[in-house]
């Protein structure tokens, strides 16, 4: 049976209570509006840790003051609902006042990872990113936290942090769940048009093709040129397509043997973002998650 609980620190004490008897507990931090995607992490988390916690919050400093925080999706009931057969101990749903309290006045600012994509077309987004999943890890105390791949550049960000200030908790990163034509599932694909829904899926399209021109050792300009043609082909007006550093996210060198492929991109007023790592030039070398040899 899973518990609500919208005071932070009563859900420390719960999980420090767990952990206090030996079990281990894992957190899957999320803004909610759940979809297959989540699950797998919440699925991922039950198979490794005795108690899982799952945290639903719209974090309002990570928008910003022209994007989506006011129309995103708040569906506490249905993801209540959702989670329960796949044996989620705690959803931990704060208040926004709870979390960020009267006269709040302290971030965490993130450089490295997220300085670029996503850090140059949304200033402040990881900061926002990173204070609040460091007041989360306060509040969950859990073993490890567990994370999505869709979201590439956050995993980055995420890891840097925990690592410069040497958070006990260890980070793990999932694969990205997608639909049948590829769409990696997004909260946010539940804004999309009838008729833009199925232009989207020429936003994973472009990575697929990515993926087949780096290993037959095309140039990442021309790789870059590509996928920003497929997705402008389906109407997409595309924010950024780029190969990069697949730990760093600096551009690639000449020589790079391996590469994350990312994209973000616009359907009517939808933005969606999505990526994927590709293998070695010309070997087998297998997919993994980044974990920028931060591992503690
Ligand atoms: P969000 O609710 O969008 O903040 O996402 C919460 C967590 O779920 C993040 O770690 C995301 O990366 C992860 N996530 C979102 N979409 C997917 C997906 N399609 N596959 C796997 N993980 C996902």
């Amino acid at each position: 049976m899973q518990q609500i609980v919208h005071d932070p620190d009563r859900m420390r004490a719960l999980v420090v209570e767990a952990r206090a008897a030996g079990r281990r507990v894992g957190f899957v931090p999320t803004m909610g509006a759940l979809h297959a995607g989540h699950v797998s992490l919440v699925t991922r988390a039950a198979r490794d840790c005795d108690d899982v916690a799952v945290s639903i919050f719209v974090n309002p400093t990570q928008f910003g003051p022209q994007e989506d925080f006011a129309r995103y999706p708040r569906t506490l009931a249905a993801d209540t609902a959702q989670l329960a057969p796949h044996g989620v101990k705690w959803i931990y749903a704060p208040e926004v006042s709870a979390v960020y309290l009267p006269g709040d006045a302290t971030r965490i600012v993130v450089g490295g990872p997220a300085v670029r994509f996503e850090g140059e077309r949304r200033p402040g987004h990881f900061d926002g990113v990173a204070t609040v999943v460091c007041k989360l890890f306060q509040a969950v105390p859990a073993d490890a936290a567990y994370f999505g791949a869709k979201d590439w550049q956050q995993t980055l960000v995420v890891r840097r942090m925990v690592y410069d200030l040497g958070l006990p908790i260890e980070i793990v990163v999932c694969p990205t769940v997608r639909e049948a034509d590829g769409l990696a599932m997004s909260s946010r694909n539940a804004y999309l048009s009838a008729a833009d829904r199925p232009r989207a899926a020429a936003i994973s399209e472009s990575l697929r093709q990515a993926e087949q021109l780096w290993a037959a050792g095309a140039a990442a300009a021309a790789i870059e040129e590509t996928m920003r043609k497929t997705m402008e082909a389906h109407g997409i007006v595309v924010d950024y397509a780029a190969l990069a550093d697949p730990e760093s996210l600096e551009p690639l060198t000449a020589d790079a043997s391996r590469a994350v492929a990312l994209v973000a991109g616009r359907l009517g007023s939808t933005r969606l973002i999505d990526n994927r790592e590709l293998r070695g030039r010309g070997t087998s070398e297998p997919r993994s998650t980044p974990d920028q040899g931060l591992a503690r």
